[in-house]
């Protein structure tokens, strides 16, 4: 599967990020910590017959997953018909969301009816005033609220991801009322280091904590790594036999993270981003505008992944033209 997609060091990609809209109605201090701004000149997001051409031919060059994610991808009118446009086609047999879950308890069951294979919730913290701080709003119960309701339905493919915070979340009372969690809740749960972009480097500075304090607190509270085969993507993966959850850890500044990269994304206005910290984005918007241009996008596609570099050098603090996650999905 998406062999078609391969790049000059080998790897293949048969997941896509693609971002609906980069608005959104959180604060969150990494990211929009002033609220989305919407610029002069705006374009406008990809509308539902672009972003159908555009799935056309990611099917047609392998892609079998795709990720909506934005800005919050929730807040746009038309949310469920992309994602039932989507879910409706052959060669996708993955769709899934990244949301932040703000009405969760009411979008739910909709939300399982588009034919969702899963959800990504992003919680920073499960004490209420901390996720206020972080996000700039008190919607946490609402968002556990709509976690319990998928689940009462049946639904099990939910994933929880929170952002790493120095001194925000990174003591074992945090990891303990995680762990407590996921135990109750059979959730797969995931650390995510925070990344450095182009607004953020005095946040990055004073909050960026190494996933190694998370890490070490596996290993002493008996969890265990059960990635043998790296092939699912950049998160290590840990089991315990006390619980009924997993826990993750995504570090993107780890050695050879780049390596297992298996995803490219494309931006609500519709660029092709190789990486998420490129120095370059290809618009494929001008390809979008009709069924007719397949072959041309589906040439350009072929040919830009041609530039794909071996990692995104954000060790060495560049963040290419990425302002904040929000602009290009996360
Ligand atoms: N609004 C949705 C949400 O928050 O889940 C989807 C978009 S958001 C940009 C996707 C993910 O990126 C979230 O899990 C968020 O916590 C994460 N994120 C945003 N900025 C980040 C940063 N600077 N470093 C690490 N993760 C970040
Ligand atoms: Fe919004 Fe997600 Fe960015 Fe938070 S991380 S501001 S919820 S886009």
């Amino acid at each position: 599967m998406g062999e078609k997609l391969k790049d000059t060091f080998g790897r293949t990609f048969p997941y896509i990020r693609l971002s609906i809209t980069d608005v959104c109605n959180f604060k969150c201090g990494y990211c929009l910590p002033n609220g989305y701004f919407k610029p002069n000149n705006h374009p406008g997001f990809l509308n539902i017959n672009e972003i159908e051409n555009l799935v056309n031919a990611l099917s047609d060059l392998g892609v079998s997953k795709i990720r909506v994610t934005g800005g919050e991808p929730t807040v746009r009118k038309d949310f469920f018909d992309v994602m039932k446009l989507i879910k409706s086609k052959d060669g996708i047999k993955k769709l899934v969301v990244t949301t932040n879950g703000y009405k969760l308890d009411q979008l739910a069951g909709a939300l399982i009816d588009t034919g969702v294979d899963g959800i990504n919730i992003s919680i920073d913290t499960l004490d209420r005033e901390k996720f206020k701080e972080i996000t700039g709003h008190d919607r946490l119960p609402e968002i556990l609220k709509g976690i319990k309701i998928l689940q009462d339905k049946g639904f099990k493919n939910i994933k929880v991801n929170a952002v790493l915070l120095k001194d925000i979340n990174d003591t074992k009372d945090e990891f303990d009322s995680w762990a407590d969690f996921i135990n109750q809740n059979k959730i797969n749960f995931r650390y995510i280091e925070l990344m450095q972009t182009g607004d953020n480097l005095k946040y990055f500075k004073k909050y960026h904590q190494s996933a190694k304090v998370f890490k070490e607190y596996l290993e002493l509270n008996g969890w265990s790594n059960i990635d043998r085969v790296r092939d699912d993507g950049p998160a290590l993966n840990y089991i315990n036999q006390k619980s009924n959850g997993t826990f993750g850890v995504i570090a993107p500044y780890s050695k050879d993270f780049c390596k297992t990269c298996n995803r490219l994304r494309i931006t609500a206005k519709g660029e092709l981003r190789l990486c998420l910290f490129g120095n370059t984005g290809t618009d494929l918007r001008k390809y979008l505008q009709n069924a007719s241009q397949k072959e041309e996008l589906l040439n350009l596609i072929l040919t830009q992944l041609r530039f794909k570099k071996e990692s995104h050098y954000l060790e060495l603090g560049n963040t290419g033209i990425t302002p904040h996650l929000a602009s290009i999905g996360g």
